[in-house]
């Protein structure tokens, strides 16, 4: 039984199999395989034969055969669905589903060019007026993802000459941001405030700008980042600091505008505010908001914005219109505070361990090993309840879990049932290893 499951880890783990780095970059005089046979790859797809060795259905395969809200179709079965970020259920609002249509009415489904080269329609600006104005900040620029957004604005602001602190649980495309910039990166434990404020004591003066790289709510373990204490540190420290708000503009705050919403701030006490319109916006695409000098020169020389194509048509009229619903009914927000935690609450009370999650939607179970998730929600998948694993090696394997993102379309018997099912199955499954 343990040879067993020590091969099942072993298959869920990226590096136990794939060849060794040394190998991969040795010199040879081999021809290279083709592309389709390349270790990593041939690696890989050992181990997603896992899924199909213990009959397990493959989490990363699911395809969504209607809208993904409370509710949502796979493989033609109506589930309950923790799968998604559409926070505020927006996805899929009447007026936001007109807006878009409209938008292809009016204007096609392309903006046909970059923003610069003729792809700039009235819809571009107004959303980017609305976003501005809501966080009371100058001025604001879309662009059309929002992992791309983090890429080129981190890549484009800032050089080797500068130091980029960042959270250890940061986003990936901040990461690949910085490593476009080429500067300096260092890292602090997750929302230690008091480690960055060492970090910079020692490093600041060594560097032309020092930017401080933290999220709103992070997007694994669904806490909140300490938003007054940063702010405190990087002005003691002249340095900059970016909020990326994917998972909490439109969620965290009375009137759901974000952190600086929660916490009461001023929003000039942050040079760079960066969100995503993937979320509880409805659309897709990102937007950098700030000082009216800065989103100028982004939009006129960021890589990303002038050599990309501009946002389509129904995805900004959607975002615009979803950031008004926002603030027309301003019920959705609260509804969707209550909503998480009750979700947050009930797992408690069934010991569930729910990290440090709290006060957000995002409410991480971690069962601590790869294979327990993967089976946690494939038994959840039969029952009718859709939540994606994470295993390693997006985590190590003590901190694999299930993540559930709660939206305020859940009503409480489908918290009630899902949270009831999750404690029963990871009993169940603890009790009855592989
Ligand atoms: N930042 C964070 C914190 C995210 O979680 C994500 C994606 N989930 C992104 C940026 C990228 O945004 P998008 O998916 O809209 O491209």
């Amino acid at each position: 039984m343990e040879e067993k499951r020590a091969r099942a880890l072993r298959l869920l783990d990226n590096r136990a199999e794939s060849s060794s780095d040394e190998s991969d970059c040795a010199p040879s005089t081999a021809a290279a395989p083709p592309l389709d046979q390349i270790p990593a790859y041939l690696a890989l797809k050992q181990r997603l034969g896992y899924f199909d060795r213990f009959g397990l259905d493959n989490p990363f395969r699911r395809t969504h055969e209607d809208l993904s809200a409370n509710r949502t179709t796979v493989n033609g079965r109506s589930c309950i669905n923790f799968s998604g970020y559409n926070y505020l259920g927006l996805s899929g609002h009447p007026e936001v589903s007109a807006a878009a249509r409209n938008a292809i009415d009016r204007y096609g489904t392309s903006a046909s060019a970059s923003r610069l080269a003729g792809g700039q329609i009235p819809l571009h600006l107004e959303l980017e007026h609305e976003i501005a104005q809501t966080l009371g900040v100058e001025q604001c620029v879309t662009f059309a993802s929002g992992y791309s957004t983090n890429v080129t604005t981190l890549g484009h602001l800032f050089g080797p000459k500068d130091l980029v602190v960042h959270d250890s649980l940061i986003h990936r495309s901040i990461l690949t941001g910085c490593q476009l910039a080429g500067a300096r990166r260092l890292r602090f434990p997750h929302n230690d405030w008091q480690a960055l404020d060492r970090i910079l004591s020692e490093q600041r003066r060594n560097f032309r700008y020092a930017a401080v790289l933290i999220e709103g709510v992070y997007s694994m373990d669904g806490d909140i980042a300490d938003l007054p204490k940063f702010i405190a540190v990087k002005k003691r420290h002249k340095a900059f600091l970016m909020v990326d708000e994917a998972h909490s503009f439109g969620v965290l705050g009375p009137r759901g505008f974000g952190v600086i919403d929660h916490f009461d701030l001023k929003p000039n006490d942050v040079e760079i505010w960066m969100g995503t319109l993937s979320k509880a916006l409805a659309s897709s695409g990102g937007y950098i908001a700030g000082k009216a000098g800065m989103v100028e020169y982004l939009r006129l020389t960021a890589p990303g914005f002038v050599f990309a194509a501009a946002m389509s048509p129904p995805n900004t009229a959607a975002a615009l219109t979803a950031v008004r619903v926002l603030k027309s009914e301003p019920q959705r927000v609260a509804r969707l505070h209550e909503r998480s935690q009750l979700f947050l609450d009930l797992a408690k009370t069934h010991d569930l361990a729910t990290g440090t999650s709290g006060g957000s939607p995002i409410v991480p179970v971690i069962t601590g090993d790869s294979e327990l998730a993967v089976r946690l929600s494939d038994e959840l998948f039969k029952q009718g309840i859709v939540a994606q694993p994470i295993v390693h090696p997006a985590v190590e394997h003590s901190a694999a879990r299930l993540r559930f993102f709660v939206n305020a379309l859940h009503t409480e018997q489908e918290i009630r049932t899902t949270v009831e099912a999750t404690a029963m199955s990871m009993l169940r499954l603890r009790q009855s290893p592989l």
